[in-house]
């Protein structure tokens, strides 16, 4: 019988594991171990719960526009536990000049679509509107080489736009540094956008009708754009378990190095011990992906180690909501870095997500850290909670003592897109021996979608190779 031994129990390697778990129900004679080095599974997913309160400590909810996270969900029999976001709090903020001010209506991902709202914004100067009018008459890039956010931003809408917009929204999602992160890796549709359409504004127009004109067509989405799990994104990761009862899922067993060419691999783990593989599925941080690769791949693993980790941490708080000195009508503010506070974005977790709190309280999530002010997210615990106490005071006048204060912290967690970043991915695919499978956020896109499809993929590679069974047969 083939064996294919998956390293790294976050949801990539989780997912390479469900897919082999579909081909073993079907009859696929394959047998499967999933070596996890921590003591639980989920990796950058991990949920607490305690007295009614529903606490994650990396992330929160996922993107529904990219399908494989809801469909994943849904195959575990999980699809009555998917939860939007309140529909009747949407209001997001951005800190600027010492006030929370609203994020103006129509603005898509920074672009403006409606005029009114744009124009009568207080969050941008005159001179930051004017200039983000700019693009309707700016000439497209005349190549298709990678820059920065920061780069086409500047380009595209000027400076304001990016410091206010894109570096606390769009960087802030993946935690990076605008000036070093890739546009074409982090978001492809500017660029698609750009070389269709020239200008921003007039292709998000564009798009806009398409999908006004396409919705009448199609039957209405019950999703939101963000997507969570009633009882936490733990369900999903404790579902692919339950639901895997021929996958060997082992905890605790770290892998220390692997060797072996094209079907004949041996992963040896640290402390002892040995497991042979027909073909190994690699769903752990670059950095150590790296390492397992210096012996068999050193070319892979060079690049590997060039993709950098920075650290990031998460501080909730909960409230009783009596008296409570602050409204929380919306799902929260981003903080631009020139604001000079410790927060990077604070989400309000209880008008968002309204069954994450028990009745009676409310609950916050503050992010910290990041490539822009890394430093934050290694102090102590104690720090972090008063930096997060201080800001909230200031931002939101709360000045009431929490119920509890919980800090997470993510060291070298968030991986970062630098610019070029999908050509070394290329040159590493190309690399890659014979056998081998990479899947994670270290690849093709960070979020959980991005990382179960990476995993489905990785998976559906494995048993083609192993079982000469394509992707459409099965
Ligand atoms: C703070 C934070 C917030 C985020 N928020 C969101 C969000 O809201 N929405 C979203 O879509 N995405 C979010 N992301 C991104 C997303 O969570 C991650 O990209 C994704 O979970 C990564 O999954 P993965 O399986 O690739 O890697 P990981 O989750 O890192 O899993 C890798 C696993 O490999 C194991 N491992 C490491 N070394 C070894 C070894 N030697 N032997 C065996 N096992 C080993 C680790 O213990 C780990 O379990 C967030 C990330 C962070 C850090």
């Amino acid at each position: 019988m083939k064996k294919i031994v998956i390293i790294g129990g976050g949801i990539a390697g989780l997912a390479a594991a469900y897919r082999i778990q579909k081909e073993i129900s079907e009859g696929a004679a394959l047998e499967c171990v999933l070596l996890e080095g921590g003591d639980r599974f989920g990796g950058k997913i991990a949920t607490e719960r305690s007295d009614g309160f529903v606490i994650e400590r990396g992330p929160d909810s996922f993107i529904s526009q990219k399908p494989a996270a809801i469909q994943l969900c849904q195959q575990l029999g999980l699809g009555g536990h998917l939860v939007s976001t309140n529909p009747g709090a949407p209001n997001t903020y951005v800190y600027t000049g010492g006030k929370l001010v609203t994020m103006p209506d129509g603005l898509s991902l920074m672009i403006p679509t409606k005029f009114l709202p744009f124009a009568f914004t207080p969050l941008f100067s005159l001179s930051g509107k004017i200039r983000m009018a700019f693009d309707l008459l700016i000439p497209r890039k005349d190549d298709e080489s990678d820059e920065s956010l920061a780069s086409f931003v500047r380009r595209r809408m000027g400076e304001e736009a990016l410091r206010k917009m894109a570096e606390p929204m769009l960087a802030g999602i993946y935690a990076s540094d605008p000036e070093t992160m890739s546009i074409g890796s982090t978001f492809p549709m500017f660029v698609e956008t750009e070389r269709k359409y020239r200008s921003l504004i007039l292709g998000m127009l564009a798009r806009k009708k398409a999908m006004l004109l396409n919705a009448s067509k199609r039957p209405k989405s019950n999703y939101s754009l963000f997507m969570t799990l009633k009882d936490g994104l733990g369900e999903m990761v404790e579902a692919v378990i339950n639901k895997s009862p021929d996958i060997q899922f082992q905890s605790g067993a770290r892998v220390e190095s692997i060797a072996g060419k094209e079907d004949d691999w041996s992963v040896r783990l640290e402390g002892g011990g040995e497991q042979k593989a027909d073909a190994l599925i690699l769903a752990t941080p670059g950095h150590i992906t790296a390492r397992f690769l210096q012996t068999v791949t050193p070319k892979a693993a060079e690049l590997l180690k060039q993709i950098k980790y920075v650290s990031t941490a998460t501080v909730t708080i909960a409230y009783k909501k009596e008296g409570f000195s602050h409204a929380l009508d919306g799902f929260g503010f981003v903080v631009p870095k020139c604001e000079g506070r410790s927060i990077l974005a604070c989400t309000w977790t209880s008008s968002k997500f309204p069954h994450r709190a028990p009745d009676g309280h409310v609950m916050l999530r503050c992010y910290l850290g990041g490539a822009l002010q890394e430093d934050i997210a290694e102090k102590d615990e104690e720090t972090m909670a008063n930096l997060v106490k201080q800001d909230l005071k200031e931002i939101m006048g709360v000045t009431e003592e929490p119920v509890f204060c919980k800090v997470f912290h993510n060291r070298k967690s968030n991986v970062q897109y630098q610019v070029n970043h999908s050509q070394r991915i290329d040159t590493i695919m190309q690399e890659l021996q014979k056998g081998l499978f990479l899947a994670g956020s270290a690849y093709r896109g960070i979020g959980i979608p991005d990382c179960i499809q990476s995993g489905t993929q990785s998976a559906e590679s494995a048993i083609e190779l192993l079982l000469g069974k394509s992707k459409a047969e099965t």
